[in-house]
């Protein structure tokens, strides 16, 4: 799950469209670690770093060199190697065929997160953020996208909002250099 950067918090409405919860959860596809669309970094705290240095076993001035990039004064992970969007090797020799590549984040593998104990905020509240909790965000860039929507129990809006309210405070965090 990557973010959008600079969005801020915003307030929701009273009678929101997912008044009677959202049935979701998570399917294990990977699909929100590789990058797609405006949604395109996983960005990071220093508590995110401390905490996710602290699984691996190393310095967060460690974790911090060897997995994160630093651009406009926000750190985020780094990309692992391209790998296919449809789960198959490019074929050099025939371009028709060759499906188009995208970043994964540096800590997915074999579709699993390396380090899903420490995970960072912005992936723990997938897919609940303040900028896909519109109705038309949530069709096109959610439901769309994450095998997770309309599988498992269904989340009340109460925990929805609590999802949000983390999402939005750690985004106050990141852009505060926290
Ligand atoms: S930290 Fe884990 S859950 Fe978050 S994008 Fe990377 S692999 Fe996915």
């Amino acid at each position: 799950m990557t973010a959008k950067k600079t969005s801020l918090p915003r307030k929701l409405p009273k009678d929101v469209w997912y008044k009677d919860g959202i049935q979701f959860e998570c399917q294990g596809s990977g699909q929100c670690c590789v990058s797609h669309g405006e949604y395109g970094f996983v960005y990071v705290t220093a508590s995110d770093r401390k905490r996710m240095a602290a699984l691996r076993g190393i310095s967060t001035r460690e974790f911090t060199r060897d997995f994160c990039l630093k651009e406009e004064g926000l750190y985020r992970l780094r990309d692992g190697e391209p790998i296919s969007v449809h789960g198959a090797t490019p074929k050099k020799t025939d371009q028709t065929t060759q499906p188009s590549l995208a970043k994964p984040c540096v800590f997915l593998e074999n579709k699993r997160c390396s380090v899903y104990a420490a995970r960072p905020a912005q992936c723990r509240t997938w897919p609940f953020w303040p900028e896909t909790m519109t109705a038309k965000a949530w069709k096109k860039d959610v439901a769309k996208f994450c095998p997770g929507v309309g599988k498992g129990r269904v989340w009340p809006r109460e925990e929805i909002e609590a999802m949000v309210k983390e999402q939005t405070d750690w985004e106050h965090d990141l852009t505060h250099g926290r």
